[in-house]
């Protein structure tokens, strides 16, 4: 590759970065709007410690692993995902009170199940199978914040796939 043509590849993948980083930025300030005081709050304190800061922006290894190598509390790992299901598919994102609160109340809650309806990732009771893959133990009986709609699907797999790709 000659190097300017190498310089100028260098510059596009420098402006994709920082356009995701905004995009990024963009879709968690939108979600913190949705939540209440007390819960913004204690994912604000969580995303501003250093080390979390450092694993988060890692590349190569899946987000997922990131935040159970973290040890992240649900609601926090709850708000990254969603965050990222914003940009990476366009998805409306809330973390309003009635929903946020599954997540301090089930510890083991993910938001992997799309509402059938407008595929908000609804808050998901999830485990591991033996090969360490997700699995869905139980669905949340609520409406969805976004639409209304009561269904979701009993499947972990469209929200994974974001989780899997990092950031
Ligand atoms: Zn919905």
């Amino acid at each position: 590759m000659t190097a300017p043509l190498g310089r100028r590849l260098h510059r596009l993948e420098a402006a994709h970065d920082e356009d995701r980083r905004q995009r990024i930025t963009a879709a968690g300030e939108a979600l913190f709007r949705t939540m209440e005081p007390a819960h913004g709050e204690a994912v604000s304190a969580w995303l501003g410690r250093p080390e979390v800061r450092a694993t988060l922006c890692t590349r190569g290894t899946p987000l997922l692993e990131r935040l159970a190598a973290l040890e992240a509390p649900a609601l926090a790992q709850a708000f990254v995902l969603l965050t990222m299901c914003q940009v990476e598919q366009g998805l409306a994102g809330t973390l309003a009170p009635e929903i946020a609160q599954v997540y301090p109340d089930d510890p083991d809650a993910l938001p992997v199940a799309p509402c059938r309806a407008c595929g908000y990732p609804m808050p998901t009771r999830c485990g591991r199978d033996r090969r360490g893959g997700l699995i869905v133990l139980a669905l949340y009986e609520g409406q969805c914040p976004i639409c209304g709609g009561e269904h979701t699907v009993a499947t972990a797999m469209r929200s994974l796939d974001i989780a899997e790709e990092g950031t």
